[in-house]
């Protein structure tokens, strides 16, 4: 499969920051939940539910409800690799992902350097990847954007999510119309991987992109957008380009027709 390799760590090249936005279209159930976010959570909402506390409230950081950038990262990866695998492109799925093999389609653990499009940019176990994905946070606190009203729900032997042994759950989820902000940084990028990610964006607009848990009951949907991306030189570090509006969807359509170009490498 051809496509440009990420130079390597030695040589920093050029430097980028992709700005998005995040905006609820369903309920949204982050994971956390240790036993002090449920007291608060319960506290907000501030409702008798036949339970001591909610078994499933959102993530709070800093006052804010959110995802760790490692959940974001692993969620963008996830996407491009299976359009990859469906575009008949060797993509290799983690060992730890696999116990029971590599499923078809799918090539073993990469071994560094041989990597393929994901660990090339998204990392190895072993390699760290030229993406960094930052917290994914609600621009209003916490106590605003979780809802009012506990959904409680029969869980599924196979959606135990901690609960085991407890049929009934309560969840809080955020609203759905939050407003979530977040960005992703990225060392020495190449226009396909800036595509891949434009596509996982373009995805969230019609709904497939959900975050968090229970998402096969309704939760978890975000739109993403965009807003910004700057390209910064590094001999000497400074901004290089900022895109936005008509210029950042040019740039994008440009990303995206030389990521189409990858996937149309191959099958
Ligand atoms: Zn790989």
């Amino acid at each position: 499969m051809e496509f440009e390799r990420m130079p390597g760590f030695h040589k920093l090249t050029s430097l980028w920051r992709i700005d998005y936005r995040a905006i609820a279209k369903e309920p949204i159930l982050t994971m956390t939940a240790d036993e002090e976010t449920k007291e608060l959570a319960d506290r907000i909402v501030g409702k008798k539910i036949q339970k001591t506390y909610p078994d499933l409230v959102p993530l709070i950081f800093e006052g804010k409800a959110g995802f760790s950038g490692n959940a974001v990262k692993g969620l963008f990866r996830h996407l491009i690799a299976a359009q990859l695998t469906a575009a008949g492109i060797p993509v290799c799925v983690q060992d730890v992902k696999a116990p029971e093999g590599v499923p078809e389609g799918r090539r073993r653990q990469c071994k560094p350097p041989d990597l393929c499009f994901v660990c090339n940019w998204f990392g190895t176990a072993s390699r760290q990847g030229a993406l960094h994905f930052s917290f994914l946070l609600s621009t209003q606190p916490y106590e605003e954007v979780i809802s009012k009203d506990p959904i409680p729900m029969i869980a599924l032997s196979d959606e135990n999510m901690g609960a085991a042994g407890r049929a009934f759950l309560m969840a809080i989820a955020v609203k759905p119309g939050t407003e979530f902000r977040g960005w992703i940084k990225g060392e020495n990028l190449s226009k396909e991987i800036i595509g891949a990610i434009a596509e996982v964006v373009d995805m969230s607009k019609e709904g497939f992109v959900q975050f968090g848990g229970l998402k096969t009951r309704g939760f978890g949907a975000m739109e993403l957008e965009i807003t910004s991306i700057k390209e910064y030189s590094t001999t000497p570090f400074k901004l290089k380009k900022e895109y936005v509006g008509g210029e950042l969807d040019r740039f994008l359509g440009e990303c995206r027709e030389a990521y189409h170009r990858v996937l149309g490498s191959r099958g």
